[in-house]
């Protein structure tokens, strides 16, 4: 095949592939940002490597490394509910697989690297603004230890590209940037219902016996209710990932199918946001007027998701599976609503089971709904306070957050609730409630602001800060501290 004549925009039939060769950037290069821990940990590189024209044209596309033949992804999706059709790597080219030291594989892909077959209308471009957004945010939500993918480098160009702002219909010229991101599979729900939609079954049981054989250990390859088992695998974890996100206020922004991971990571950075003052109703995206996609609809959306996928599974199972699999689906808000409340448990610091703990969950958070106290900082407030300043309802002024719920009437209620309930923790002690919950109730999460500072100085040509991967990125390693 000439993978450069096979490069043309268009509809593709059976296959889970097209090679597609990146287009190099035409004006000059630079380097912005490295993720040191992506480029040592994982990729086992040296950070000074970073330094070399080599590294440059690697992760810029310019150049690829011997024995790769880029690829992209044909996949489908429901976006925003409505069938969307073939959608797949409109900007993007997995570039391989790599097998570090210790015996991992990860997917290396690049963002921004030209046209494949599947960039529709689409220039196969990615701006330098939200470049910048991607590599912040997958890194914090790796230190808030949430499965996501990963950036390795970010690299920018004169190159024009522009861009429609939505919300107030003015195109501007922005600059082409690639990221080099790493996970360890890059196939959503899209990947699999793109087959089934158009009949590939075939396909369709191969790329199911692939992924299952490379990331589903705990799903037996020759059982015949293999898809089934995975199946309750991605219902599970999904549910967990979202509960994950709901912990740390993160709003994804655009849960449509294709931007969902079939292994449950977080991909596909775009208009994400994180709450500040708590809200359900919280819409980072603003271009999703009905606000299908609110903080508080996530759970909700991942049902609709895995929905989907069992719609694509359906064609191979027999009548029973299928039934299987419903009733695994209906299992899905025990699942989402056991890890919620173990993980606001830990919020909170509690310990053991008693039955008012969903009351006394729901009831703080109530509480900041109503006093639009900060999500992220109400909880590590109540982190770092003792309980006998909680008692004397004494809250010194830089617990900022605590100060503005504490405006509620009914706050020392709760407090009064949450103290009766401390009490029931078993060999537990103040000192010790204190560190196990500054260790789950993060000081940092990515504002926005911090991503916007972040934007602006990368757009001043100011690499300073993030190249070492210090600036913002730096604030996140302080977690647990
Ligand atoms: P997203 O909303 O980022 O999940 O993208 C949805 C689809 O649009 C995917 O198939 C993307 O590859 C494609 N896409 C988004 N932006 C571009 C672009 N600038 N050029 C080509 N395809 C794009
Ligand atoms: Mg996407
Ligand atoms: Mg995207």
């Amino acid at each position: 095949v000439d993978p450069v004549k096979e490069n043309y925009v268009r509809k593709v039939k059976n296959c889970i592939f097209s090679i597609a060769v990146p287009t190099p950037l035409k004006s000059r290069v630079r380097l912005v940002a490295v993720s040191k821990e992506v480029l040592e940990d994982i990729l086992d590189l040296d950070l000074s490597v970073s330094e070399t024209d080599d590294f440059i044209q690697l992760v810029s596309g310019e150049k690829i490394v011997s024995g790769s033949i880029p690829l992209a992804h044909r996949y489908g999706g429901h976006q925003f509910g409505i069938w969307a059709g073939q959608l797949g790597d409109g900007r993007a080219h997995l570039l391989g697989t790599y097998m570090n030291r210790q015996g991992e594989k990860w997917e290396l892909q690049l963002k921004g690297s030209g046209k494949t077959p599947y960039s529709r209308n689409g220039d196969g471009r990615a701006v330098l603004r939200s470049s910048v957004r991607e590599f912040l945010c997958s890194e914090a939500m790796h230190s808030l230890r949430i499965p996501t993918s990963r950036v390795a480098s970010l690299v920018v160009s004169d190159d024009e590209v522009w861009r429609d702002q939505f919300y107030n219909g003015n195109i501007v010229k922005e600059r082409g940037a690639v990221v080099l991101r790493v996970a360890k599979s890059w196939f959503r729900i899209g990947s699999l219902e793109i087959l089934a939609h158009y009949g590939e079954l075939d396909l369709l049981r191969t790329l199911l016996d692939f992924i299952i054989r490379e990331h589903f250990p705990s799903v037996e390859v020759a059982e015949p209710n293999r898809y089934v088992d995975f199946f309750s695998v991605v219902v599970s974890e999904t549910a967990q990932l979202i509960a994950l996100w709901m912990s740390v206020g993160f709003a994804h922004g655009v849960c449509n199918t294709d931007n969902f991971s079939l292994l449950s990571i977080t991909i596909d950075y775009g208009p994400f946001g994180f709450m500040e003052a708590y809200n359900p109703d919280f819409v980072p995206n603003t271009s999703d007027d009905e606000g299908r996609y609110k903080i508080g609809n996530q759970a909700n959306i991942g049902i609709f998701n895995l929905n989907k996928l069992l719609q694509a599974l359906n064609p191979i199972l027999d009548p029973r599976q299928r039934q299987l699999a419903a009733q695994i689906l209906e299992g899905y808000p025990v699942l989402y609503y056991t890890r919620f409340r173990e993980l606001f448990k830990a919020k909170l610091g509690l310990l053991g089971e008693t039955k008012g703990d969903d009351d006394l969950i729901a009831f703080l958070l109530h509480l900041m709904e109503k006093t639009a106290a900060d999500f992220t900082m109400t909880f590590r407030q109540l982190s770092e306070i003792t309980q006998s300043q909680l008692q004397e309802l004494n809250i010194p002024q830089q617990f900022w957050a605590l100060n503005m719920i504490s405006k509620h009437k009914l706050f020392p209620a709760w407090v009064s609730q949450y103290l009766l309930r401390l009490k029931s923790n078993m060999n537990d002690s103040d000192s010790e409630r204190r560190k196990r919950m500054t260790t789950v109730n993060p000081r940092y999460v990515l504002r926005n602001w911090m991503a916007e500072s972040a934007v602006r100085k990368a757009e001043r040509n100011d690499f300073s800060e993030k190249r070492n991967s210090l600036g913002v990125c730096g604030w996140f390693s302080q977690l647990s501290i």
